[in-house]
C-alpha cells in the first residue's frame, strides 16, 4: 500500500506542481488535504509518513475510532468536512481542530461552547443538486456576523462541494463563486476541489483541495455508511 500511495502521491503533487505554474501561484498557498473517510487509521499513518500532515474525514463516528491511533503523530491536524448535527458538536470539537462544514448559527454557538478554540469555515451549498448540507448564500452575512461574534472560535473562510460531474469545468463557476463571497467578506481560505477537479480549483483560488480517490485510491464502501 505504502508503495502506491507513494505513487499517487507524487502523481498528485506533480498535477499541483503543473498547474499552480500556471497561474502563478507558490505550493505554499494550497494545503493538501488528505480525505481519509473509509480508510482505516493506517492509511493516515502512512501518508504521514510520506510527509502528510494534514487530514480529513466526514463523520464523527467513524473517525472516534480512529482517532486514538494517529492522535500523538507529530504535527497532525484533523479537519471535519462531513456535515456536523450540533448534538454532536462536543465531540467533533475533541476530536477535530478545524470544523469546515459550520452551516448554522446553531452549530456555530454550539462549538464556540467547547473547550477547545477551533478553526471553522462555513460551508456555502451553491446549487441544489451539490452537497445536501451547507448554508444559502443570501443567509451567508448573517452567519459570519453571528461567527465573528463567537470569541472561541476562528473563522478561516469558506468551504464548498459542487455537484459531481465527469467534466471537472463543471465545477468552476462554482468555485467562482466562492471565490466572489469570500472577496466581498474579506475571508482568505477557500476549501474547494477533490481529486477530479482540483485543477481548476486551484485557478480559481483555491487554498485547501481535499483529496481522496487520487491519493489511497477508490473508496470501498458507500459513503453514507
Ligand atoms: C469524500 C470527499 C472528498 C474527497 O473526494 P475525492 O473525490 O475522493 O478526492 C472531498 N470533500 C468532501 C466534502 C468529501 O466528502
Amino acid at each position: 500500500m505504502e508503495e502506491t500511495l507513494k505513487d499517487n502521491l507524487n502523481r498528485v503533487e506533480e498535477r499541483l506542481a503543473r498547474i499552480l505554474a500556471r497561474c502563478g501561484r507558490r505550493r505554499e498557498e494550497v494545503l493538501l488535504l488528505a480525505v481519509t473517510k473509509v480508510f482505516p487509521y493506517q492509511a493516515i499513518e502512512a501518508a504521514h509518513a510520506l510527509g502528510l500532515r494534514e487530514f480529513a474525514e466526514n463523520y464523527v463516528q467513524e473517525f472516534e475510532g480512529k482517532h486514538p491511533y494517529v492522535k500523538d503523530l507529530p504535527g497532525v491536524r484533523f479537519h471535519l468536512i462531513g456535515h456536523l448535527q450540533s448534538n454532536k458538536s462536543r465531540r467533533a470539537s475533541e476530536l477535530f481542530d478545524v470544523i469546515e462544514t459550520v452551516d448554522s448559527s446553531k452549530l456555530a454557538r454550539r462549538l464556540n461552547e467547547t473547550e477547545r478554540r477551533l478553526e471553522v469555515m462555513l460551508e456555502v451549498k451553491l446549487s441544489p443538486e451539490g452537497s445536501k448540507s451547507g448554508a444559502a448564500p443570501e443567509d451567508l452575512p448573517q452567519l459570519i456576523e453571528t461567527v465573528r461574534g463567537c470569541g472561541n472560535v476562528r473563522l478561516t473562510g469558506l468551504m464548498t462541494m459542487p455537484p459531481w460531474s465527469e467534466n471537472p469545468e463543471e465545477s468552476r463557476p462554482y468555485f467562482r463563486r466562492l471565490k466572489e463571497l469570500a472577496v466581498r467578506h474579506g475571508l482568505p481560505g477557500l476549501s474547494m476541489g477533490m481529486s477530479h477537479d482540483f485543477e481548476v480549483a486551484v485557478e480559481e483560488g483555491s487554498t485547501c483541495i481535499r483529496i481522496g480517490t487520487a491519493l489511497f485510491g477508490r473508496r470501498r464502501k458507500p459513503e453514507a455508511a
